[in-house]
């Protein structure tokens, strides 16, 4: 089955609500109400009610960069998946290599967040990928078949198709080093091979498994050409209204 590319862009801990609002204004002409491709951008929370006002129409949606898991409570300096959703998000951004490098997260306070993404409505983009330690020790199918099956667990088939998988391998995140096509390729039809293991050749179809780690104008339609790869987690190339905007019309 056909599956729809989707091109989200991951802003970290960049962007003021004007500098938010200035790119936004860039790329909105050339990326607004795409057919055959969806757009995602991740703003810093402060960000997310602003855009989701001036985004109101172009169809381009919003993601959380993270959430924590309980719905409400003494969590000083947490956001929940339903405020999250309250302020316009569709998808929340899970497991990211840098919160599970930075801010200690597991496989288990992922599937946690994974569950409350649901239970609230969000669709999740849940992050794997293997350090350049991991791949060197030959290791990458191994840890990131401990990620997915860690952070799917209880997982239904239903669910399942509305999960968005990025596979990010964290030595090419933010070094100027991409996985080649045929690198990505290989990973990608583990992940889908693993997911019509779990759930099912029809569920794994279905499934979007988006390749990030150093995506730029120049590489992204080579990586998109390749089978499993339907879409792209991007940091860096998302900061500019070109680039992005590039991305997105990577077709
Ligand atoms: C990311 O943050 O998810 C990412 C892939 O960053 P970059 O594109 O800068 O490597």
């Amino acid at each position: 089955m056909a599956r729809t590319p989707i091109i989200a862009g991951n802003w970290k801990m960049h962007m003021t609500v004007p500098e938010a609002v200035e790119l936004v204004k860039g790329f909105m002409p050339s990326c607004s109400n795409k057919d055959g491709v969806e757009v995602v951008v991740a703003p810093p929370f402060t960000a997310i009610l602003p855009l989701a006002v001036l985004m109101d129409g172009t169809g381009i949606k919003l993601a959380g960069q993270n959430m924590h898991h309980e719905p409400k409570g003494a969590f000083t300096g947490e956001v929940s998946a339903a405020m999250l959703k309250d302020a316009g998000c569709a998808y929340v951004i899970i497991g990211h290599s840098e919160r599970r490098q930075y801010f200690g997260e597991t496989d288990g306070s992922v599937n946690l967040k994974v569950k409350a993404a649901f239970a609230n409505g969000l669709m999740p983009i849940m992050c794997v990928g293997e350090t350049l330690d991991e791949r060197e020790k030959g290791d990458a199918f191994k840890v990131i078949e401990r990620q997915l099956s860690g952070g799917l667990s209880g997982i239904s088939a239903a669910q399942m198709g509305s999960v968005v998988i990025a596979y990010e391998p964290v030595w090419a995140i933010g070094t100027g080093k991409t996985a080649t096509p045929a690198q990505a390729q290989e990973v990608h039809a583990f992940i889908r091979g693993w997911l019509t293991t779990a759930y099912g050749g029809g569920v794994s179809s279905e499934v979007r498994i988006q390749y990030g780690g150093s995506v730029k104008p120049d590489n992204v339609s080579e990586l998109m050409g390749m089978e499993d790869i339907d879409g792209a987690l991007v940091g860096g190339a998302s900061l500019k209204a070109d680039s992005f905007s590039a991305l997105v019309n990577f077709k």
